[in-house]
């Protein structure tokens, strides 16, 4: 009889019992006992048996056999050594995968890339990311501007909304900019906590994000563009013209930062969730010109 997949709850059951895992809360480990869920965030990602794909923490190996399967080959990076000879066993009739012992964070992913995949390849981050570090694994992934395609990820939903969100809403703020600025970002589905052993405290969201050729706009300066785009945002329910003046306050006094932003027609009474993209590109370009 053909096995049973591992992202079932009777299977993940056994190979945990087989194995005596203990669960470290402090890891993020929360496993995936659905197959469906795990093939809607693979067809998301745009993957098929041309495609590279790149997992961060397979756990017990759920996601990364259905990459196995959908894809050509896969690489994966654990941090948990416990988890090693578990994957030896449960990933043993899959030979497209690689599973690299390594926290992500330190993982030079470039490097791992030139040495697995063939250039050319279209390659794919997929993962159901450990909660507690979501959004530095994105941001590094993001900002070393790596050979991929896409990133999907399933993460808490509150954070996947803010990554994905559109101005003048709640969610929109410095991480909305910091995460457009690469990719172009939308929440694919909406995923209940029912499906995770043990089941997380949060409710999660299947978050695709495409990474972008160019950025959308120009800057003259990309750390002080993402800068200034936290200052207006420091004091949320502030005034874009008194978050400017407190983050200038050595420099520049409410006057002259009101000429400011008068000169570039942007009205100092708004507030920072109401401005595009574009607008901080231009306040930010405008700012750096008097550093
Ligand atoms: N992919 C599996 C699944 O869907 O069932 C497990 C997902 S679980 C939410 C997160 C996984 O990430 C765990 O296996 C955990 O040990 C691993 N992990 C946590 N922090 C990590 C890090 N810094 N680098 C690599 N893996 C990490």
């Amino acid at each position: 009889m053909p096995k049973k997949h591992i992202a079932t709850p009777s299977r993940t059951k056994e190979i945990l019992s087989k194995y005596k895992f203990s669960f470290k809360k402090s890891l993020g480990q929360n496993f995936l006992v659905d197959v469906n869920i795990l093939e809607n965030i693979i067809k998301h990602a745009g993957i098929d048996k041309s495609s590279g794909a790149i997992e961060i923490g397979p756990g017990i190996g759920a996601l990364t056999e259905q990459l196995a399967i959908y894809a050509d080959q896969v690489v994966a990076y654990e941090i948990d050594k416990r988890l090693f000879p578990i994957l030896a066993d449960t990933l043993q009739d899959y030979s497209n995968v690689e599973l690299i012992h390594q926290d992500i964070l330190q993982a030079d992913v470039a490097a791992a890339i030139e040495a697995h995949f063939p250039p050319e390849q279209s390659i794919h981050i997929v993962a159901n990311l450990p909660y507690y570090i979501t959004t530095p694994i994105l941001m590094k992934l993001l900002r070393e501007r790596l050979p991929v395609s896409s990133l999907t990820v399933m993460i808490q939903k509150e954070v996947a909304e803010r990554m994905a969100a559109k101005p003048n809403s709640k969610s929109y703020g410095s991480l909305t900019i910091a995460v457009q600025y690469y990719t172009e970002a939308s929440v694919v589905m909406r995923v209940p906590r029912q499906v995770f052993m043990p089941q997380p405290n949060v409710d999660s969201s299947i978050l695709n994000l495409v990474v972008r050729e160019n950025p959308p706009v120009q800057v003259e300066d990309e750390d002080f563009f993402f800068k200034l785009v936290q200052a207006c945002f420091a004091q949320r329910r502030k005034t874009l013209r008194n978050n400017l003046t407190s983050f200038y306050k050595e420099k520049y006094d409410k006057e002259t930062i009101t000429n400011l932003l008068d000169s570039i027609e942007i009205d100092g009474i708004r507030r920072g969730e109401s401005l595009s993209m574009e607008e901080f590109a231009l306040l930010a370009n405008t700012f750096f010109k008097l550093e």
